[in-house]
This record gives C-alpha cells, structure tokens and sequence, in this order.
C-alpha cells in the first residue's frame, strides 16, 4: 500500500507523528493508500516554510504570479481525465460530475490568473487640495485553508488560486476522507513552478491539525469550508485572524401552480440526489403548490425508482456511495427520525446491504416545516415535500430555516420569481433551475448560519485573501488638516 507524504518548503516529507491512516474508495471499502496523520509540530515545520517563502512570493508582481496560475490551468486540462477518474476512486461521485469538479478547479485558476491584471484598488477626491487618495490591495500573509471532501478539487482550487494571486503562502489541510485528491492538486501546482513554501499540505485530524493551523499565532487568516459546527468552532477559536466561512445549507425548490413541471422534475433530481446528496447546495426540502403536489409526487417517484446506483466509474450509475459509513448511518438515522415525526415515506429509506457505503435515493411527503427532517442538513439522497398554498407561504417556509445558502423556484410568473429574488433569505437563487449551479465568476456564499459574509469566487474571491490599504498623497508641502481643522 502506498504511503503519501507531506508537502512543505517543497519536499515531500513524513510526519513527526510517525503516524498515518487509510483513505477508502467509498463504493468498495477498500483502501487507496496510506496518509501522514500530522501534528503541531508538522504545522511548525509549514508554518516556518510559508513564513520565508512569503516574501519572494509577494513581491512578484501580480501578472507574474498569474503566469503560474495560468501554467497550472493547462497542467490541469492537461489531467483532467485522470484526475476524475482518481476523484470518483475516492470520494465516490459518478464520472460526469467529476469531470465538472475538475472543471471548476480550471476555470478558478483562469479567472483568478486574469485578476493578475487586475485586483482593482479605488482613487476617490482628496476634500484638501493637492493631495491624492487611493487604496492598493496587499496579501494577509500566511493563510490557511481547510476543506471538506465533496469538491476535492475545486474548493481546494477555490481558495488556492485567489490567495496566490494575491501574494499569499498557504497551508492547505483536506478533508481526511479526501487527502489524494489534494496531493495530486499540489504535485500539479510544483509542477507549474510555484516557489518553494509558498505552498503547503499538510494532511491529518480536523482537531490536531485543523486546530493547530486555527490557533497558530503566524497565521494570518483561516478560509474554511465544512461543517457548521466546525465553523463555530473556527470562530471562538482562531482570535483575530481573518476568517471566511462556507458553511451548511437545507435548500429548498420552491415550485408553484403555474410550473413546467417537466423541467421542474429534472432540477428536483439533479438537486436532490446529484453528488448523492452531498452538495452544500443539494436540494433537500421541496415546497410545492398544493394544487399540483399530488401529480408531481407520482412523477418524482416514477423517475426516483429508475436511477440506479453503483460505482461512479461504471457509465450506467445515476447515483455514486455516500462518503463514508458514518453518512449511511446519518441517512439511515434521518429517515428513522421521519418516520417517527409522522412524515410518509414515499420510496427508499434503506442501505443497500452490498459492499460500500450506498443509500437508496429517499423521499418523504407530508412533512411538517418545522419537523427535524426539514431543519436540520442531512447531506444524502433524503428529500422531504412540503406542501403550501400561496406564494407567500412558500417563502416564509423557505426561510424557516437556520441556513441561507441556494434556493430555487420553479414559476412562470414573473411576480412570483421577483418576490423570491427579493424575500428569499439565502446567498443563491435560482429561476427555473437546480439549487446547484455555481459558475466561478460570480459570488458564491451565503447567508444566517451559512457563514460569516465572506464570498467565494468571482470577485469578492478576492477580497477574501487580500487587505485594503488606504494611500494619502500629500503634495501640498505643508501640513494640511482634515475635517476643516485649521491651525
Ligand atoms: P467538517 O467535518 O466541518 O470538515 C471540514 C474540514 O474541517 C475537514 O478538513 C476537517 O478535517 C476539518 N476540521 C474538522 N474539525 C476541525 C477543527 N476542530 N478545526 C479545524 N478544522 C477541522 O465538514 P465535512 O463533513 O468535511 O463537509 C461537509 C459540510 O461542508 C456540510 O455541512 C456542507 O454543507 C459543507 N460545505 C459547505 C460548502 C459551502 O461552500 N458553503 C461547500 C461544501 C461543503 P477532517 O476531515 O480531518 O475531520
């Protein structure tokens, strides 16, 4: 069994722990290799590297540093088959999708080398005369970046691509169900020539090594992506660091009277069981009109008994494994707690009991908003149907929810879709479409329990890994004072 290492100051190298553990390929259980299970003490060792590389790095000037960001773009079309087919072996998602994951690290990488040329600062009129007011943009510093397993290649792209570009070192710490996937991301970023220590990885437990990177005094900010929990944890625990959070979601598709239910059918089954149901943005509570629920519930169970799961190699899987046994358990335990809060089960509601970590795509109908199947994320193929009366009562259920990430609405009247643009409290909405959708060039986040305000990608990507400094030139030549102060 091969054993992967570390990556800092530029070598590959094994942990103080002496330590490692197995990551599995979820649709068969069986191991794809051995990794370092890190400790502080290997966080030292990044952090010492990100430290001396730190300053060769920022001062390249940006469309410098971009050339790297556009040499790892073609590195990984160049890879992209390769790394999709690595990415189904082991975080379990059907080939297509992976392909789409690879897609996204790519079209990151590109829109962030083009910010190269940009990373716009303001200049706004001085109220003295001959004085001049700009704001310039400057990297943090050391960052860290810590993320989960459902995007093993493009959120870790997400976050690595806007904070070299804008001149920070990083320490990369994945998922520890997806440890590979990052490997083979950073050996395509040495490969572009990144200097040495500007990136790090760094693989281990959540609570040794995600801890340590938290409250490392050297480090000047933390970009997660995960759980709420952990979010919170983050939060009380990293003191003033910059922090940006991309947390949890329990999206909803909202589809009213008036609706093709056709197209509104394809968007529930991509939402709801696409990635298995592990997407942040996963559609797992519809709100349907009363009126056309009954129709739509035959349809949607129709189409559900015909997906098939298995391998997400095999060109015939609709529907890939959960990550992990633990996922199978929380599903499983969901659709228990469903039953018992008095929801109907419409199809599914069990594990396949062959190899790998597989669930039966599941949905509930007569579910109460309130219920915990409807509150809470579940983060697998358990869908819940709400049934509402008017518009107004579809919001409002909508957002009768902790998070605010996607939300959808299935309409053709154009009141109803500007009053869910308008009333709908969640970072994404979409018209007509899936909760699932991101392009990189537009802001992706979201809003209450969601994060803390931060943005990915597009633009406000950038705001994430950069400080705003604020420039007063004064070419008066004498001292000139603000507020109309005079003597
Ligand atoms: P998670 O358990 O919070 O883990 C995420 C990352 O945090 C992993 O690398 C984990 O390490 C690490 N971690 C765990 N405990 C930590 C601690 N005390 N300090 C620092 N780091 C720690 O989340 P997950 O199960 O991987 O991911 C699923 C969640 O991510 C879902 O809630 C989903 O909605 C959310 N998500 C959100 C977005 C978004 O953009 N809003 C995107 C994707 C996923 P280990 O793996 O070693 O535990």
């Amino acid at each position: 069994m091969k054993a992967y290492k570390n990556f800092i100051g530029g070598r590959w190298i094994s942990s103080n722990s002496k330590e490692t553990f197995d990551s599995l390929d979820p649709a068969t259980e069986v191991s794809i290799g051995k990794f370092q299970d890190s400790n502080g003490l290997d966080v030292e060792l990044a952090v010492e590297a990100a430290e001396k590389s730190f300053q060769e790095w920022s001062d390249f000037p940006a469309p410098k540093r971009a050339e790297f960001l556009f040499r790892i773009r073609d590195l990984l079309i160049e890879n992209k088959e390769r790394l999709a087919r690595l990415e189904v072996k082991e975080m379990g998602k059907v080939y297509k999708e992976a392909l789409g994951d690879v897609q996204e690290a790519i079209d990151i990488f590109e829109y962030m080398a083009g910010e190269g040329r940009r990373l716009f600062g303001f200049t706004t009129p001085s109220e003295l005369k001959n004085k001049f007011c700009a704001t310039i943009r400057r990297p943090i510093g050391i960052v860290a970046l810590i993320t989960p397993w459902n995007f093993p290649i493009a959120i870790p792209s997400w976050k690595l691509a806007p904070a070299l570009i804008c001149g920070n070192s990083v320490i990369l710490k994945p998922s520890s169900d997806t440890p590979l996937c990052a490997i083979e991301l950073v050996k395509i970023l040495n490969e572009a020539g990144i200097p040495k220590g500007v990136v790090n990885l760094i693989t281990g437990s959540g609570n040794t090594v995600g801890t340590s990177l938290v409250t490392h005094q050297k480090i000047h900010a933390v970009s997660f992506t995960g759980s709420v929990e952990t979010g919170k944890f983050i939060t009380k625990n990293a003191g003033l660091k910059k922090i940006g959070l991309e947390l949890g979601g329990k999206n909803a598709i909202i589809i009213m009277e008036d609706a093709n239910l056709e197209l509104a059918l394809e968007g529930v089954l991509w939402g709801a069981f696409g990635t298995t149901g592990q997407r942040c943005t996963a559609a797992s509570r519809i709100i349907i009109h009363e009126t056309v629920a009954k129709k739509f519930e035959n349809m949607l169970i129709n189409s559900t008994k015909k997906l098939r799961l298995g391998s997400g190699l095999s060109k015939t899987t609709d529907i890939g494994p959960l990550i992990n046994r633990k996922a199978v358990e929380k599903s499983d335990y969901y659709t228990n707690l469903g039953l018992k809060e008095g929801a109907k089960l419409l199809i599914g509601g069990k594990p396949l009991s062959s190899k790998g970590f597989f669930y039966q795509p599941t949905i509930f109908t007569n579910v109460n908003h309130n219920m915990r199947i409807a509150q809470e994320e579940i983060f697998g193929p358990v869908l819940s149907i709400i049934k509402i009366k008017n518009i107004d009562e579809a919001i409002e259920v909508c957002n009768n929810i902790k998070q605010g990430l996607s939300s959808s609405i299935y309409t053709e009247n154009m009141q109803y879709a500007f009053k869910a643009i308008n009333k709908i409290d969640s970072g994404i909405t979409y018209i007509n479409s899936s909760t699932i959708g991101a392009e990189v060039h537009l802001p992706f986040g979201g809003v209450k329990e969601t994060g803390n305000g931060t943005r990915e990608a597009g633009w406000t990507g950038i705001e994430e890994f950069s400080e705003i400094k604020t420039i007063y030139l004064d070419y008066s030549d004498k001292l000139q004072k603000a507020q109309g102060i005079t003597d």
